[in-house]
């Protein structure tokens, strides 16, 4: 299973760190992840070439950042190591046009999130390295820390590794970005994907969204007025997790009244029970078993016709227009909505 490697070779060999040095990197795509790999690496001395597609609204802010840009194709076929940081809907049909033909045995080929490699969407030929550095943190924080001179955990996986070199080149790239000044953790592309997909649909995107918004609708529709049901049910999150992400439950729980505390051991089992638990195990089941995985490319292939219309339904949801009109009146937020 997977092996916390802090502490013990958290440190590539010299010869993967000479490896990454000795030829170009070619950071493919230049949004969250990519801008952040692209600048870390590059003020880590590692000669970087930024892939774009023509025309790429991207361009402007790669080249003020002093990055060479040139085409996908072309930054492919100078490199050693190709790190693919598009969305992972635009992976493959990016990686056919103008990659692959350009992998050879020498070549690495890296990814931040296991997902096309897992579900057999990009099948690398065999004699190419295929690994995984996966930040564990948006691209604005992996650019932030380390301008800190602080670094973003990372997990690293080795997909496929002829050379014998893949894990330490995994391990170089990792320092590159600042990840090993916080710590890298062993995992594989199956691992990875299938908590990754489980935490952000379970847990982080899908349940949290759904717990606020049934707050939300129970305070309303009791005759609770929406801003309040709002800055109870909505707002308050981001200090609770504040207190989890510093100190864990215990020190949420330090931070919280005793009330507060008497009444969330009672009630939480409540609502997060049984029915949630087998909801969960089913989510992950359908995971594993790549049944989300093909409604996703399914809804990539039929141009996410699906999918934006959930997204334009989601955004005009009571408690939305509530927040833009309290976000408006918090200084501190700049009036952003
Ligand atoms: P993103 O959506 O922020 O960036 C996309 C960039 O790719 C764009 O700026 C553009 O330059 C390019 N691009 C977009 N569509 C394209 C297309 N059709 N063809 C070619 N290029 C295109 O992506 P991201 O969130 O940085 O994700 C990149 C990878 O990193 C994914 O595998 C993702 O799962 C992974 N990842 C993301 C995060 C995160 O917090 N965002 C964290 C860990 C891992
Ligand atoms: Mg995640």
């Amino acid at each position: 299973m997977t092996q916390n490697t802090k502490n013990e070779q958290a440190r590539p060999s010299d010869e993967a760190r000479q490896g990454l040095r000795s030829r170009p990197v070619a950071i493919i795509g230049y949004g969250s992840q990519g801008h952040a790999h692209a600048q870390n690496l590059k003020d880590s001395g590692i000669d970087v070439v930024v892939g774009l597609r023509e025309g790429s609204a991207r361009r402007p802010a790669a080249e003020a950042a002093g990055l060479r840009v040139a085409t996908a194709e072309e930054a492919a076929e100078r490199a050693g190591l190709i790190a693919l940081l598009i969305p992972d809907t635009a992976q493959k049909a990016v990686y056919e046009a103008d990659i692959a033909p350009h992998l050879d045995g020498t070549k690495t080929l890296l990814f931040a999130h296991g997902f096309n490699v897992h579900f057999g969407q990009i099948q690398p030929r065999s004699d190419v390295d295929v690994i995984m550095v996966a930040p564990k943190g948006p691209g604005r924080l992996v650019r932030r820390e380390y301008k800190l001179g602080q670094g973003v955990p990372c997990l690293l996986a080795v997909h496929q590794g002829a050379s014998g070199q893949a894990w330490d080149m995994a391990m170089a790239y990792a320092e590159g970005i600042g990840g090993t000044r916080a710590g890298v953790l062993r995992t594989s592309f199956e691992e990875e994907t299938e908590t990754d997909l489980f935490g952000e649909q379970a847990v982080l995107c899908g349940g949290v969204s759904e717990l606020m918004k049934a707050g939300f609708e129970t305070l309303v529709a009791a005759g609770y007025q929406p801003e309040l049901a709002y800055f109870e049910c909505v707002h308050e999150m981001k200090l609770i997790v504040d207190l989890i992400y510093e100190g864990g439950l215990n020190g949420m729980r330090r931070g919280v009244s005793d009330t507060a505390e008497f009444g969330d051991y009672g009630a939480g089992k409540r609502v997060i029970g049984e029915a949630s638990r087998t909801a969960m195990r089913e989510l992950l089941a359908e995971i594993r078993s790549g049944s989300f995985a093909r409604r996703w490319i399914g809804e990539a292939g039929s141009g996410f016709e699906q999918f934006e219309n959930t997204r334009r339904d989601q955004r005009e949801h009571p408690a939305e227009e509530v927040g833009a009109r309290l976000r408006a009146q918090m200084a501190w937020m700049g009036g952003e909505t």
